[in-house]
């Protein structure tokens, strides 16, 4: 084995790492789903673990030495576990999106009608677009928002459900900024016998606190992301409160019933992913050790009270946020009445070191490359240790380069006193 030296470090590569600090510590990240995670969760995901291959589960592997690999699977279950109320959970997901498929090869056969949340009113890729597997191998219908509120009518998931009749029933989203109901949607899905799968990838954090509607009392299975609200490294997983026999007639080779958990299980591995990345899952595990402290409780209560002041501010000085304002951490502001797109937003906001991204607002008339819209969330700032009253000056700063967003002067100045001021606020505490 080498050994790192100063002449031997591959300084092409780590250059451009030590560049991607200086850019994430100097800035405003106001993109709703990214965050910044400690120290200790980086630390195990640049781990010897990395060099293991463990397929299969804990105490159930296709290769020797797991024993210490296990421990920290379990580990990460465990925890998992307590923090959602879950009674089984798989780890294994590489991403979110491998969740969910490896949900639809558990639970659907090809050509199988699915019903989701549409992409453009602030759904997921992975619930049915067309141009991912779930709009490719299953029949991907879906519900929307109403135009004149911005916000889910259930009257109408229960009629759309009644009319497809979908074998699976999808909610979560990316860029709606209101709770769900999850009983209600329950309901459909029983009414017409689907499945309820409840994506909570980017409210995680604020569910596994009991701030949001609980999911787990209602979806036949949950999936999420690892790395938004809840802060911890990129990744995936899947959890269900009550174990079921699957309802669709899939049999083990000698005839029996699979249970649900099962089933899911081995749509992770073997379906759709080879061996576990047991250093990402050790991250995992350090994250979700730490979500279960009271700080976090303190984190995710800010990450709320700060998405309030900022959907106060935007509506304060004019903006229009999408269903009024927010029950999260996140909002989807519409553009159109500032006459600005939400292109010329994200490449104006950029230049002052602000990172947003642009967003298609329901009933959109701009293509999805340039949009009407732009989303912003408070999960990575209130990590830094931004305020409420921070939150206004950010708002401030935003309204002023959109309103000055061809006066290179203006930027300018907007850029170097926010790289002044986010000095007050370092990624790693010393
Ligand atoms: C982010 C997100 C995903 C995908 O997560 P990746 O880790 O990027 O694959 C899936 N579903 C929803 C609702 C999301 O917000």
């Amino acid at each position: 084995m080498t050994t790192e030296t100063t002449a031997t470090r591959d300084t092409q590569v780590f250059d451009l790492i030590a560049q991607e600090q200086h850019r994430q510590e100097s800035g405003i990240e106001l993109i709703a789903s990214e965050n910044f995670v400690s120290p200790a969760v980086m630390e195990a995901a640049g781990s010897v673990l990395t060099n293991k291959y463990a397929e299969g589960l804990p105490g159930k592997r296709y290769y020797g030495g797991c024993e210490v690999v296990d421990h920290v699977e379990q580990i990460a279950i465990d925890r998992a576990k307590e923090l959602f109320g879950a009674t089984w959970v798989n780890v294994q997901p590489h991403s979110g999106a491998n969740a969910n498929t490896a949900v639809f090869v558990a639970c659907l056969h090809p050509g199988d009608t699915i019903l989701g949340f549409d992409l453009s009113h602030g759904g997921h890729l992975t619930h049915g677009s067309s141009v991912n597997i779930s709009g490719k191998y299953f029949r991907p219908t879906f519900y929307g928002v109403e135009r004149e509120t911005g916000v889910i009518n259930y009257d109408v998931v229960e009629e759309t459900a009644k009319r497809e009749r979908p074998k699976m029933l999808i909610c979560g989203a990316s860029a709606y900024s209101r709770d769900w109901d999850y009983a209600r949607l329950r309901a459909i899905a029983d009414e017409v016998g689907a499945l309820l799968l409840a994506d909570v990838s980017h409210p995680a954090g604020l569910i596994a606190k009991g701030l949001l509607n609980d999911p787990l009392a209602h979806a036949h299975i949950v999936t999420t992301t690892t790395h938004k609200t809840l802060r911890g490294t990129r990744g995936g997983m899947i959890m269900m409160r009550n174990d079921f026999e699957n309802p669709f007639g899939i049999k083990t080779m000698k005839g029996e019933t699979r249970l649900m958990s099962s089933l899911l299980d081995s749509g992770v591995f073997p379906g759709t992913q080879g061996g576990p990345l047991e250093h990402i899952i050790a991250a995992k595990a350090v994250a979700f050790g730490e979500a279960l402290t009271d700080d976090f409780y303190d984190y995710a209560v800010r990450v709320k009270s700060n998405a309030q002041a900022m959907a106060k501010a935007f509506t304060d000085r004019g903006y229009s946020i999408i269903s009024g304002g927010t029950d999260n951490h996140l909002m989807l502001i519409d553009l159109r009445s500032k006459g600005l797109t939400g292109k010329l937003a994200e490449n104006t906001l950029i230049k002052a070191d602000i990172t947003i991204n642009k967003n298609m607002v329901p009933f959109d008339d701009k293509s999805p490359m340039v949009t009407s819209g732009m989303r912003v969330g408070t999960a990575a700032m209130t990590t830094r240790g931004l305020n409420e009253s921070d939150m206004e000056q950010v708002v401030v700063y935003i309204d002023k380069v959109l309103m000055n967003h061809d006066d290179a002067a203006t930027l300018a100045t907007v850029k170097e006193e926010i790289n002044e001021w986010m000095k007050a606020f370092p990624l790693f505490k010393s």
